[in-house]
């Protein structure tokens, strides 16, 4: 999300609204703002980030409300977004919506009192705010042959580093998947370190000197979570020992489960680990099957996590084609080189 259009870009769309609402040819649409509730362990520096604001746009929203003293729990403003009820169809899972919606499942989990995302129920109704007046980002065409039109891109923050911001540009729906995925991991390991993250896209895609793909803005190149990288988990060879295994599957679990993505590739003699904590963690027989290439070896054409030469010292995360996505030409093959 770029930050440049949140503030004159809010006031512009308040008045636009009104106009629309004055005008009243247009149905109405009610705009409030988003609510973020601050959760244990966050910053308001981490809120900045994760809404893709400056602190000074939340000072700014947040007039009444002391920051440097807020605590958990306390709501705080982050922008302006549309309010939108949503009837949960059918085999909806939060997961799903909140790609759909552009938010992320944590904070579709607080703005509905909603603890246990498995007990979301056909029929039931969400509050979802979402921020229709940006325009939506799209991959088009293929990892390998393609393009990105209004693309955001991914910045440091406590959960990660970003190697070259010329080249971590994405779709705004895979950057809101990342974050949550990356967010999942603190929850549940409050230490985590830093990962690096490598290359992305270039701003409109296209070809990415070094790479095969990267092309359409759904293609990251990500650290592995190592033990012993204190502060920052960067780029580098790993020994299969060396993996931690836990953190990398809380990463990917989410993704796994929501079919977020097409393919993670990674090095065949790190995938046992992998496969071994996805297994203590209960993941089923079907879906160590379809995740996982290991144990049938490292040539065998199955599975999304998936061996690739030149990934014992990074992962290549592939995401699927967004809901946006309309000209997106996803890899069904697994044919396309990283
Ligand atoms: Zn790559």
């Amino acid at each position: 999300m770029t930050a440049a259009r949140s503030f004159g870009g809010v006031l512009r769309i308040v008045l636009a609204s009104m106009f629309l609402f004055c005008a009243s040819t247009v149905k109405a649409q009610v705009l409030v703002t988003v609510p973020c509730v601050l959760i244990e362990g966050e910053t308001i520096a981490e809120v900045a980030v994760r809404f893709g604001v400056t602190p000074d746009d939340l000072a700014e929203l947040n007039r009444d409300t002391n920051l440097s003293d807020a605590s958990v729990g306390t709501e705080i403003a982050v922008g302006i977004g549309e309010r939108v009820e949503h009837t949960v169809a059918r085999g909806e899972t939060m997961l799903r919506l909140a790609r759909r919606y552009g938010v992320t499942a944590t904070d579709l989990g607080r703005w509905n009192s909603i603890t246990d995302a498995r007990r979301l129920r056909a029929g039931a109704r969400l509050v979802i705010y979402a921020w229709p007046h940006l325009p939506p980002s799209s991959s088009i065409g293929r990892p390998s042959a393609g393009s990105l039109e209004h693309a955001v891109r991914l910045r440091s923050s406590p959960s990660c580093v970003v190697h070259d911001r010329e080249r971590a540009f994405v779709t705004r729906e895979v950057a809101t998947a990342l974050d949550a995925g990356l967010r999942a991991v603190r929850e549940a390991f409050p230490r985590t370190p830093r990962i690096e993250i490598r290359d992305a896209s270039i701003e409109h895609g296209g070809p990415l000197a070094g790479h095969h793909s990267h092309q359409s803005g759904r293609d990251i190149d990500v650290a592995y979570y190592r033990h012993h990288c204190d502060e920052l988990c960067a780029h580098g060879r790993v020994e299969p020992g060396d993996l931690d295994a836990e953190r990398l599957y809380s990463l990917l679990v989410g993704w796994l489960r929501s079919g977020a993505l097409d393919y993670v590739f990674i090095d065949y003699d790190l995938q046992g680990p992998l496969y071994r904590a996805a297994q203590a963690h209960g993941a089923t027989y079907g879906e160590l099957a379809r995740w996982f290439q290991w144990p049938h070896g490292r040539d065998r054409q199955a599975g999304i996590i998936r061996h690739a030469s030149g990934h014992r010292d990074h992962m290549h995360l592939r995401f699927a084609c967004g809901s946006h996505d309309r000209e997106c030409r996803p890899d069904r093959s697994g044919t396309e080189l990283p």
